[in-house]
């Protein structure tokens, strides 16, 4: 089966091709360059860049794959969760291609996707297993049962975890996205610079990283020589890999998993994907990091589960319709790990 995924839910213009489990190109059109002068996403613009670009986008995309439309036997493509304005680009041009070539439709929550990416990454690891999707969207914990149900077991109860580095980046004078800048500047060591909190929020697995984003403006505010941003990045890096770390191991041993799958646009930062394999292999769980073009937002993570749900003989009807938000249901409190897993 030939599936092409397409994806349009933020600022990533992006179109893939997959067969049978294999990805055969993945296109991503970048909006960063274009949204950094606001520091920030501005909706509107990005869903003209994605009308500008989808079409082009998709065409290349086939092409890299040495395939024409009428290879395909679906269209999977992101309608939840994420701009209203930006997924209405992407499902009208996946529905006009579908009813055009009459092929099947399938919309995909952009949060399985990355999750499905991970399990790509694990050599097509199977459920159940646990997942932290950490981006500038998005921090939560999830537990994919066997039956491959997404249970919350915690999330960001304020900013997500890179929305925090991109603000906290900011007052800091760094441009946007500010994430990757952070982890350059924190390789130099922390410096004498006093550690930054963190929320631990007792044993519950939800964070809170609106706190860490005070704390930095306070002592941004209260002068900040440029020579100290490399150390004051250096102890926000360590405070938001700290707290991600601590609680997914958590969770992964709560949920009584082996694998912990990691996911999203945050992952591309090496110290927390260094410290999460070492303090999951202490604990006993292994961390699967996908490759970082399948971490951050990208079609073929979009059109790998689009062919799980195919198969699965799942597809929608040309009414699918955009959600800006899905949010994936909590897990009960008195949840325990089915009697089979070692906890
Ligand atoms: P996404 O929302 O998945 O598109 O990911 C974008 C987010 O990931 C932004 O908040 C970026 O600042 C953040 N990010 C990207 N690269 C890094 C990095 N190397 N370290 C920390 N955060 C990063
Ligand atoms: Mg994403």
């Amino acid at each position: 089966m030939t599936v092409l995924g397409l994806e349009t839910s933020c600022d990533e213009t992006s179109a893939a091709v997959v067969r049978d489990g294999m990805v055969l190109s993945s296109l991503v059109a970048s909006q960063a360059d274009l949204h950094a002068r606001w520091g920030g996403v501005v909706p509107e613009v990005a869903s003209r860049r994605h009308l500008e670009r989808v079409l082009p986008v998709i065409d290349e995309a086939l092409e890299a794959a040495g395939l024409r439309l009428g290879d395909l036997s679906g269209i999977a493509v992101t309608n939840r969760p994420g701009l209203a304005g930006a997924l209405v680009v992407g499902v009208a041009a996946a529905k006009a291609l579908a009813a055009a070539m009459d092929v099947a439709l399938i919309g995909v929550n952009h949060l399985h996707g990355h999750l499905s990416a991970g399990a790509h990454a694990g050599g097509d690891l199977r459920p159940p297993y646990a997942a932290l999707l950490v981006s500038g969207g998005h921090t939560e914990l999830i537990y994919v049962t066997a039956n491959t149900e997404y249970l919350c077991m915690g999330r960001t109860r304020d900013d997500a975890a890179g929305e925090c580095l991109d603000k906290c980046a900011r007052v800091m004078g760094l441009p946007y996205p500010g994430g990757p800048h952070v982890e350059r500047l924190a390789r130099a060591g922390r410096q004498g610079e006093r550690p930054l909190p963190r929320a631990w929020l007792g044993d519950s697995l939800d964070f809170s990283f609106s706190g860490l984003k005070t704390a930095v403006l306070r002592r941004v505010e209260a002068g900040l020589e440029p020579a100290r941003v490399p150390g004051l990045c250096a102890a926000l890096q360590e405070s938001v890999v700290d707290v991600l770390v601590r609680k997914s191991v958590r969770a992964a041993t709560r949920a009584g998993v082996s694998h912990l799958v990691l996911g999203g646009g945050v992952t591309a930062n090496r110290a927390l994907v260094d410290a999460a394999t070492q303090a999951g292999a202490r604990a006993g769980v292994t961390v699967v990091a996908p490759p970082l073009d399948l971490c951050t937002d990208n079609a073929a993570m979009i059109a790998l589960h689009g062919l799980k749900l195919l198969r699965a003989g799942l597809r929608d009807g040309l009414g699918l319709d955009v959600l800006a938000s899905d949010p994936i249901p909590r897990m009960a409190h008195d949840w325990k790990p089915p009697s089979s897993a070692s906890v």
